[in-house]
């Protein structure tokens, strides 16, 4: 009986212990895909405009005889390509240190309408070039404990894709509104709108709707993880709605009470 007892209990904890190490292996093996995907995409992201550069130079030394005008057209598109591979490195490498765990959030407190209206003012000369008007309806007065750069950081994010995917003539709203234990951004615009099919995966990692769009547009299709990410660190959270008429309004919460933050 003993025997019997003992080889059981032997098995159960043998057995067990195979259970418990495939379901470990299962998150491994995910998070593994994950990141083999990420630097496949990554690759392909920053080929594409390393191709553009080598194209554009061989145009540039193949017609020297070419005028100082017409050449100037080819180093512009050199500087554009240039430009997007740097903010495509930035976003990367920031989130890079996000998933190990490297960029520090330093939590103090600052002025979140104040920090909003220096977000939003140098993006008022790019929406104007579009005849786009930016309102910005700071209701409140909120203090709030979290990182002002990274902050500062997601209102450009959803204010530059506001300007970046509306039509000419559109309207950017960016409004604050404080409530008892959270605060709440509000940024929305009159443009094209997202299906609702898109709108979960638009904060995946390199998912764009329209790729042909975003990349004109020197877009990397990391501005949204990026942006939910700092939202997250702050123990809050991001979604998108469709707007009253048409457009999309993103919101933004971020609770105001320190214990609470954090939270996964
Ligand atoms: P991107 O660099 O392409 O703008 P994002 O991660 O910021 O990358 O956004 C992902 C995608 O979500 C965009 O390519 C676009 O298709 C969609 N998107 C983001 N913001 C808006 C918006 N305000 N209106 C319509 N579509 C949007």
């Amino acid at each position: 009986i003993f025997i019997i007892i003992g080889l059981g209990s032997m098995g159960l904890a043998f057995f067990g212990s195979l259970f418990l190490a495939d379901k470990a292996l299962i998150p491994i093996k995910e998070a593994w895909e994950k990141q083999k995907s990420f630097v496949a995409d990554a690759s392909h992201e920053l080929r594409t405009p390393l191709s553009s550069i080598r194209t554009n130079l061989e145009v540039v030394l193949d017609n020297t005889e070419e005028s100082v005008e017409s050449q100037r057209k080819w180093l512009n598109n050199i500087l554009f390509e240039n430009k997007r591979m740097s903010k495509l490195v930035d976003d990367l490498l920031l989130l890079a240190r996000a998933d190990s765990k490297q960029e520090n959030m330093i939590m103090i407190p600052f002025s979140l309408d104040r920090a909003i209206a220096e977000a939003v003012s140098p993006l008022e000369p790019i929406a104007a070039k579009k005849g786009i008007e930016i309102d910005m309806q700071l209701h409140d007065q909120i203090s709030l404990a979290g990182d002002e750069s990274h902050i500062k950081q997601l209102i450009v994010i959803l204010v530059d894709n506001a300007i970046k995917y509306s039509a000419a003539n559109g309207l950017v709203e960016v409004e604050l509104n404080n409530h008892s234990s959270y605060a709440e951004i509000l940024v929305s615009d009159t443009g094209e709108g997202i299906k609702e099919e898109e709108k979960a995966k638009i904060f995946e990692r390199f998912y764009r709707v329209d790729k042909a769009r975003s990349r004109e547009s020197g877009g990397s299709g990391l501005g949204l993880s990026i942006a939910q990410w700092i939202a997250r660190e702050h123990g809050g959270s991001i979604s998108v709605s469709s707007g009253k008429i048409k457009g999309s309004v993103f919101k933004v919460t971020l609770p105001k009470n320190q214990s609470k933050k954090r939270k996964k």
